[in-house]
C-alpha cells in the first residue's frame, strides 16, 4: 500500500479501517537465496537493496527480538559525513546522500531533518585540525565551514563561551548533517524489503550455523534450520557472541552507551552541537526534548543499560558547555550495546568461511551509516566484490597493518 496525503485523506474520511500492516509476518521457509543474521537498521537496509538494486527477493531477515529493538531504536539519531580518512568519508558521504532521497525510496516518512551539525573547537590546534577535515570532506565532495566564535555564537548564543577549561572559539559546521527518526528507519527499510518480497522472521535467534564441507550453507535457529546459498551476518553489538558460533574471533568489544532525553522545551538547539573536549552531543527533538549522550559507559558488556556514574559525567559534559540545560528535568534514558572496533572503523567484508559474510564495528556511529552499509553489503552479497567506497573495511586490516584509525587513539574503544 503507499502512503500518500490522499490516502491519509481517504483514510481518515472512512474511519482509518483501510490501513495494512507495513510488513507481513511469514513463517520462515526452509530455504532462501540469501540469510541475513539480525533486522536492525543496517540489515534491514541490505534486504531492501538487494531486493531493490539487485532483483535478489528470496531473502529472510532474521531477528531475535523485533524489529528496532536494536541500536537502531536507541540511538541519538545523528547524520553527517564530517569524516577525514579516504577509507572511511567517501563511505559517509554516500551513505548522507542516500539519506537525502530516502523517504522517497521507501515511501515512508523518516523525519530525515538537515539542520547541521557543528563540531566546536577551543585552541589554535584544534582549529587547524578541523580545517583540514573540513578540506578532506570537501575533497570528498561533502560540504563544510569553517566558523570562528562569532559565527558560532550566531548559530547557538546559549553556549558557555567563556568556559574556563574550553572556552568556544569556533566551530566545524556540516549544513547537510542533522537528524533522523531512528526507529521510521527500521520501520521503513522493512516495509520497502517486506513489499519486494523478503521475509522479515521477529522473534527467530540464530543459534548455530550450518556448515557443508567448510562452507556456510545455513543456519540454526529457535523455529529450527533454515538454509541459504548465503549467510550476512548484521548483528551488531552482539557480533562477538554471533561470529563466536562459527568459531572466529573479532577485533570488537561490547560495551554499553546510554542516551538521555530531556521534557519538551521550546527551540533552543539549532542542529546537533558536538563538544569533543568534553565528549558530549546534544540536539533537540521536533517535539522539544534535549537529545544528548558522551562517554561510554567503559566495561564490556551485553546489557541494553547503563550506569549511573556515567549518567553524571554526561550530565557534567553538558553543564559545562551549556549551563541553562541543568535548569531542564531528565525524562528518560536507556542503553545499547556498541560493537567497539580497535580503530573505530567498520567491517564490511567476507569472512574465511565461504557463504559467510561480516558486517559490523559500527562504534559509536552506524545509525548515520546506515543506508550506505545496506547498500555496499548488499553489493558485496549480490557481487562477491567489495563496493568502490567499501574496499577498505575489511577484516585482516589488523594483520595488514592498513588501519582506518579515523581518531588516530589506537586500539582503544573508549576514545573512539
Ligand atoms: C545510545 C546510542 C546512541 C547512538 N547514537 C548514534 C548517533 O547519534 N549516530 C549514529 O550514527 N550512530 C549512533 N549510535 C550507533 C548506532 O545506533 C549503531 O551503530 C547502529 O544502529 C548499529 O546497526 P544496527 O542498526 O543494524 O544495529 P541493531 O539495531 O542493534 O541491530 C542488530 C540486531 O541483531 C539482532 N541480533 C543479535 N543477535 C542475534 C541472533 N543471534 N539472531 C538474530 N538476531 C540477532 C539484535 O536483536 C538486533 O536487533 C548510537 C548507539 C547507541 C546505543
Amino acid at each position: 500500500m503507499r502512503y500518500s496525503a490522499f490516502q491519509v485523506l481517504k483514510e481518515g474520511l472512512t474511519g482509518n479501517k483501510g490501513w495494512k500492516p507495513a510488513w507481513r509476518d511469514p513463517e520462515p521457509k526452509k530455504q532462501y537465496d540469501v540469510i541475513i543474521v539480525g533486522g536492525g537498521g543496517h540489515g534491514l537496509a541490505t534486504a531492501h537493496y538487494l531486493a531493490k538494486e539487485h532483483g535478489i527477493t528470496n531473502v529472510a531477515v532474521l531477528e531475535k527480538g523485533w524489529i528496532g529493538s536494536g541500536n537502531v531504536g536507541r540511538n541519538t539519531t545523528i547524520i553527517r559525513s564530517n569524516y577525514m580518512l579516504p577509507g572511511n568519508e567517501p563511505f559517509y558521504e554516500l551513505s548522507l546522500k542516500l539519506w537525502e532521497g530516502l523517504e522517497q525510496d521507501f515511501n515512508y516518512n523518516a523525519m530525515v531533518s538537515q539542520r547541521g551539525i557543528v563540531n566546536l573547537y577551543h585552541s589554535d590546534a584544534q582549529r587547524d585540525a578541523f580545517a583540514r577535515r573540513g578540506n578532506s570532506m570537501r575533497l570528498a565532495g561533502a560540504d563544510s565551514v569553517l566558523l570562528d566564535e562569532d559565527g558560532i555564537r550566531n548559530l547557538c548564543p546559549d553556549l558557555d563561551f567563556t568556559n574556563a577549561r574550553f572556552p568556544i572559539k569556533g566551530g566545524l559546521w556540516q549544513p547537510r548533517g542533522g537528524t533522523v527518526r531512528h526507529d521510521a528507519v527500521a520501520w521503513g527499510y522493512a516495509r520497502g524489503a517486506d513489499s519486494r518480497g523478503v521475509d522479515i522472521i521477529q522473534n527467530c535467534e540464530v543459534t548455530g550455523f550450518t556448515m557443508d564441507n567448510g562452507r556456510c550453507v545455513g543456519v540454526d535457529t529457535n523455529r529450527g534450520r533454515i538454509g541459504a546459498k548465503k549467510v550476512a551476518v548484521c548483528v551488531a553489538g552482539s557480533s562477538g557472541r554471533v561470529m563466536s558460533l562459527a568459531g572466529m574471533r573479532l577485533p570488537i568489544e561490547s560495551h554499553v552507551l546510554q542516551a538521555f532525553v530531556s521534557e519538551g522545551l521550546k527551540p533552543t538547539i539549532p542542529g546537533v552541537i558536538t563538544f569533543g573536549a568534553g565528549h558530549f552531543y546534544i540536539s533537540q527533538s521536533d517535539k522539544g526534548g534535549l537529545v544528548f549522550g558522551g562517554d561510554i559507559d567503559g566495561y564490556n558488556s551485553y546489557a541494553q543499560r547503563g550506569n549511573l556514574p556515567v549518567v553524571e559525567d554526561v550530565c557534567e559534559g553538558g553543564m559545562a558547555i551549556m549551563p541553562k540545560i541543568g535548569r531542564a528535568r531528565l525524562l528518560r534514558s536507556w542503553g545499547g550495546i556498541m560493537d567497539m572496533s580497535m580503530d573505530g572503523s567498520p567491517f564490511i567484508d567476507k569472512t574465511e568461511v565461504p557463504g559467510l559474510y561480516f558486517n559490523g564495528g559500527w562504534c559509536y556511529g552506524g545509525f548515520k551509516a546506515t543506508p550506505a552499509s545496506g547498500w555496499c553489503y548488499a553489493h558485496l552479497i549480490a557481487t562477491d566484490n567489495h563496493h568502490d567506497v567499501a574496499t577498505e573495511l575489511l577484516l585482516n586490516r589488523f594483520k595488514t597493518g592498513a588501519v582506518v584509525d579515523e581518531r588516530g587513539a589506537g586500539a582503544q574503544p573508549n576514545l573512539h
